[in-house]
């Protein structure tokens, strides 16, 4: 799954390369990736043929160009790529939407190998589009209010890590930065929110924003290849994961072996002495 810094690279790249252009033609060359446009692939096309891209948002892991007053939706699902380039270049098998420009410059192909990925117009959705607006901020958007979240964390009965992965209590966190940021922190990932004080939860979003941030600098992380950037290019941010993927191998910090235990359907990284294990209810 892309996490919030691959998207947010993405979100760039479509800043450069698509805004300010005017789509000319949309091809739907797979229902399932217009399947949440509820008028269907070829009311999608008609609605996004002729309209001029004027931005390039995100929330979490949702991206939208704002076009007039409505929104062309993306999530890009587990391996939904959006590629500009040569328009004539060959169609590869995993192309789902096409979209050309009236300037004949680069296009825009959303390719999606597992077709989880999905597209669609949302009407007056420019600002926020209403599938996405019960999706909370993310800690890189100004609009992210920790007072908040943190006494939202606080009121929750989970563990600190399933908190994290909470899109409606904060959105763009998944397991790979989850494990990250908990490591900088060092905070175990099943410690029960509650007892987590104000100021953990403070140094756990400070973590988050660093390995945000370093990630976007290195161009993301990108496990299977699947996630590049509009150009195609993988990032290079997993050679500078602390636990994420390295059970066994020696903590950065203190040399411990690095812990992996089962964590809904998935997996949780964490060193056993820097991030101790809650005593309570484990
Ligand atoms: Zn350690």
């Amino acid at each position: 799954m892309p996490e919030l810094p691959e998207v947010e690279i993405v979100r760039r790249g479509l800043e450069r390369y698509v805004v300010g252009r005017t789509i000319e033609t949309v091809q739907a060359l797979h229902p399932r990736a217009v399947r949440r446009h509820a008028a269907g692939p070829d009311d999608f096309a008609a609605a996004a043929a002729g309209r001029e891209v004027s931005g390039a948002l995100r929330r979490g892991k949702y991206l939208w160009l704002p076009v007039g007053e409505d929104a062309l939706l993306a999530h890009l699902g587990m391996s939904g790529q959006l590629l500009i380039g040569d328009p004539l270049r060959p169609l590869s098998p995993h192309v789902r939407v096409r979209l050309t420009f009236t300037d004949a410059g680069p296009d825009l192909r959303f390719s999606d190998q597992r077709t989880f990925g999905h597209l669609s117009l949302v009407a007056g959705g420019a600002v926020l589009p209403g599938p996405i607006a019960h999706i909370a901020p993310d800690p890189l958007e100004p609009l992210f209010d920790l007072a908040a979240v943190t006494a939202r964390i606080r009121a929750r009965r989970s563990g600190i890590k399933r908190a994290l992965l909470d899109q409606s209590l904060v959105s763009g966190i998944g397991n790979i930065y989850a494990d990250e940021a908990l490591w900088r922190a060092q905070l175990h990932w099943a410690r029960p929110s509650q007892q987590v004080r104000p100021a953990a939860i403070t140094r756990l979003f400070g973590a988050v924003q660093e390995v945000f941030a370093e990630s976007l600098s290195a161009g993301g992380t990108s496990f299977d290849s699947l996630y590049v950037n509009v150009n195609g290019q993988s990032g290079y941010f997993e050679r500078a994961l602390n636990v994420y993927g390295r059970a066994g191998q020696p903590c950065r910090r203190c040399g411990s072996p690095i812990r992996r235990d089962p964590f809904m359907n998935r997996s949780a990284f964490s060193c056993p002495k820097c991030q101790p294990r809650p005593r309570a209810g484990l």
